[in-house]
């Protein structure tokens, strides 16, 4: 199958933003074996959107339509889609329901001008948009000349909506005639993109069925199984026992699946345990902070934590030793594993993790490797230090340090 992606949008063609969903989006599809050939970004105009959609849907089997959909005058995407497809808009009116709910959510009326997000055209399917007001839809395309046919799906601009409804909504859709095809995604940490391939095996051999891919984002590597049959149950059979086999491989290097990461691993094991975390931080900023905060649930088991860049902040927040610091210097084993012992101190938890990382690297020499940082895990009857050594994309570092600090404390609660 041949897919052409389009991308609405004066932001786009003006250049004060990136098209970043076609390159996501041809991923994807690659993943369930869509090949795409053409990428088309396109302004708000409607004479112009209406004839690239038509050339698109006129040579592709399938159309991905992203931006457009809000309640603005130029948004302009359904009006080209309804001339398009020959089918004038009507209301669906579960959809003007959605749109009222997420107003009455956020306690604002909702505008006139928004009931225009509930019009679809006639005979095409709406697709609910779970974060935003703007749904998406999805239809059949016929050329009257040659009688070739093309599936469209209009989604909204914004990424994050954009990509959980392309997963949910039309990935199962896309299957043709008795084709299925159905993913399931893996989540490890600890493992090298290279190493996780030789532990596998024959598992990622090309040609596998179910295909084996490997992808690697910022130091959490991704196994993304993708499973074709004639059936939705034989899919999952193939998939279930791939999954089965990969977890078996890789042991505890798994920490989720799907969306997980490795915070909503830890936040879960602590609820699990009726256990209690603080952390602290040298050179990243807050950032295992703002992870383990952004978990669902967080604030049962995540008491807070403490960002403390200086020598004195060390020393005066955290009861750090002036000595042990002079000795050692601030970013060493001997001092992350003093910052996490006094936090667990003062802020009473039952755990805590600590990251000692360079606040950044040296402009004079930026080839130069990032020295070595430090993370440390204190607890009842624990008190761990790794050392973390950068190789590598030197923009990930924060985020590799402060997932390596995660991984510490996940490791210890389930073998602990
Ligand atoms: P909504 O009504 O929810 O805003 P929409 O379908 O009208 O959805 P747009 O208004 O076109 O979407 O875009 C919303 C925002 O999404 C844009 O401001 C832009 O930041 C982002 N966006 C749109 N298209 C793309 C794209 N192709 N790549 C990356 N970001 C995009």
């Amino acid at each position: 199958m041949r897919a052409e992606i389009i991308a609405v949008g004066s932001e786009l063609t003006s250049g004060s933003k990136l098209n970043s969903n076609a390159q996501w989006l041809s991923q994807e599809l690659a993943e369930v074996g869509i090949t795409t050939v053409a990428h088309v970004t396109i302004a708000d105009e409607l004479q112009p959107m209406e004839e690239a959609f038509r050339r698109s849907a006129n040579s592709a089997d399938v159309v991905i339509i992203t931006g457009g959909l809000g309640p603005t005058l130029d948004d302009l995407t359904r009006d080209a889609l309804s001339k398009v497809l020959c089918a004038p808009l009507e209301l669906h009116p579960p959809s003007l329901e959605h749109v009222k709910a997420m107003f009455a959510k956020r306690n604002r009326p909702m505008p006139e001008r928004n009931v225009q997000q509930a019009m679809f055209p006639v005979g095409s399917v709406p697709l609910p948009n779970p974060r935003g007001t703007a749904p998406g839809i999805w239809a059949d395309y016929r050329d009257p000349t040659t009688g070739h046919i093309c599936r469209i799906a209009a989604l909204p601009g914004v990424p994050s909506e954009m990509k959980l409804m392309y997963r949910q909504q039309v990935v199962p859709r896309l299957d043709a005639g008795d084709r299925v095809i159905r993913r399931a995604r893996i989540n490890c940490f600890g493992v090298g993109e290279s190493q996780a391939e030789e532990i596998l095996g024959d598992l990622t051999a090309r040609g596998r069925d179910p295909d084996v891919g490997i992808t690697a984002h910022e130091a959490t590597i991704t196994l993304r199984i993708t499973a074709i049959g004639s059936r939705v149950d034989e899919c999952r059979e193939k998939i279930d026992k791939t999954r089965e086999a990969i977890i078996n491989r890789l042991g505890t290097y798994v920490f989720g699946e799907e969306d997980q990461e490795l915070e909503d691993a830890v936040v879960r094991l602590l609820r699990l345990r009726r256990a209690s975390l603080s952390s602290a931080e040298s050179g990243t900023g807050g950032l295992l902070a703002h992870r383990l905060t952004g978990v669902t649930g967080y604030e049962v088991c995540y008491m807070g934590g403490v960002v403390v860049p200086t020598s004195a902040g060390k020393r005066d927040v955290l009861g750090v030793d002036q000595q042990l610091i002079l000795r050692h210097g601030p970013i060493s084993a001997e001092v992350a594993r003093a910052m996490a012992e006094g936090c667990r101190q003062r802020m009473g938890t039952d755990f805590a993790v600590a990251v000692t990382e360079w606040p950044e690297f040296d402009p004079e020499n930026p080839l130069a490797p990032a020295p070595s940082s430090f993370v440390a895990l204190a607890g009842p009857g624990v008190s761990k230090v790794e050392e973390v050594q950068h190789v590598g994309d030197p923009a990930i570092i924060k985020s590799r340090t402060a997932k390596v600090a995660m991984n510490l404390l996940r490791l210890h609660l389930i073998m602990g």
